[in-house]
């Protein structure tokens, strides 16, 4: 308990935002978590070579943890590239002093790799740009072991400290870059998981009608334009459907009964319909029922049971129930004709149902 109540507000102060309004955060938070254990390390190392005895080691340290600390300092002031440059001048100076002091047998060849992907994740920059950093970095490198590739170590030390320091840069620089690496991953991916959720809504919302909360017109005629596109064997029988005298509704009991009914017939449809079908609304007060796999004789069940449960379903307008009836078109699907004349088969029949009398299904 103790120890979060003192990380709390110190993984919070980490975490603060930078006085620039207009940048995100993420990356100066990660500068500081790697600056952060970079001073630990170089701590760590200086106390080592205090208790070893190597004071001009010391010294090497205690610079770059300074260094490190005003990175750190800095990065709640500068603007996000500032921060980030200023972790790679103090990482290049680490670097090349690593390879000043310790020749080319030290790690120093694994910082340019670990520079480039720090800076090609920080900046929005064109490709080109960033192009630029990695032959600049791998120039600079380049350079160095030009300069400095057969150097004799400056500091004398047992060939067991020197592995020491070599391997303990290389331990910490993996260490920083699975750090950097995972930030970016893990950062990345819930952005894709974001964007994947939010598309999902955005084509249920483009997909839906947003009164019934059935499919609308557009789902529809995708449904059947997938169907035409299927197996030639497959047959479907489609209807469609409209509420009896449904301006009468309106007019006797206003348009919100008249949306609440529409609700109801809907809910109705959609629960009757179940696994035989795909339900719409087509328009207005009329909507679209799809029966794959179903005959016409088999569809004129299913409707007769839609009949049943449209009885059901009734909107309570103070002591009065409000029914609606509908009238139904239904067909089987001709390959042979077009789509649009299937539909207007369907309609055909669903305006002969309603010249004969309403609240009947004709097939
Ligand atoms: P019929 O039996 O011949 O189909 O008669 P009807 O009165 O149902 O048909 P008509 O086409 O004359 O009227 C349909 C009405 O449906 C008119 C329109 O205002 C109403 N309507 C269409 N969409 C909605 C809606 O979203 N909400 C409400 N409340 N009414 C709607
Ligand atoms: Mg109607
Ligand atoms: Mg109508």
């Amino acid at each position: 308990m103790f120890v979060l109540k003192v990380l709390g507000p110190f993984v919070r102060f980490v975490k603060k935002d930078t006085d620039n309004p207009n940048e995100s955060k993420k990356m100066a938070v990660l500068i500081r978590f790697l600056s952060l254990v970079l001073i630990l390390f170089f701590t760590i190392n200086a106390i080592g070579f205090a208790i070893h005895g190597t004071p001009e080691a010391i010294g090497g340290n205690v610079a770059l943890a300074i260094l490190y600390l005003s990175v750190f300092g800095l990065s709640y002031r500068l603007p996000k590239m500032g921060t980030v440059w200023a972790f790679i001048i103090v990482t290049t100076v680490w670097a090349v002093s690593l390879l000043w002091l310790f020749g080319p047998d030290s790690s120093f060849q694994i910082f340019p790799p670990f520079l480039i992907m720090i800076f090609f994740f920080a900046s929005y920059d064109k490709f080109l740009i960033k192009l630029l950093f990695g032959l600049v970095t791998f120039a600079v490198y380049m350079g160095m072991s030009f300069l400095y590739g057969d150097r004799i170590p400056v500091v004398e030390m047992s060939m067991g400290a020197h592995r020491c320091i070599r391997d303990s840069c290389m331990f910490i620089i993996i260490l920083c870059t699975c750090i950097a690496a995972y930030t970016f991953a893990s950062d990345s991916q819930s952005l894709e998981n974001k964007l994947i959720v939010y598309n999902k809504k955005l084509k249920e919302k483009a997909n839906t009608d947003p009164l019934t909360g059935l499919n609308n017109r557009g789902m529809a005629m995708d449904y059947l334009k997938q169907f035409v596109k299927a197996a030639d064997e497959m047959i479907c029988s489609i209807c469609i459907c409209d509420i009896d005298h449904f301006k009468h509704v309106n007019d006797t009991y206003g348009h919100d009964i008249g949306d609440v009914v529409l609700k109801n017939v809907a809910n109705a449809l959609r629960e009757s319909v179940g696994d035989h079908g795909f339900v719409a609304r087509w328009g207005g007060e009329e909507f679209f029922i799809a029966f794959p796999n179903i005959n016409g004789d088999e569809a004129t069940t299913v409707l007769y049971n839609v009949q049943k449960e449209l009885k059901k379903a009734y909107a309570q307008v103070k002591d009065e129930e409000v029914r609606v009836t509908l009238t139904f078109g239904l067909t089987e699907y001709d390959r042979n004709i077009s789509l649009e004349e299937n539909l207007k088969d369907a309609d055909n029949k669903l305006y002969m149902g309603k010249e004969q009398g309403r609240n009947r299904i004709v097939y």
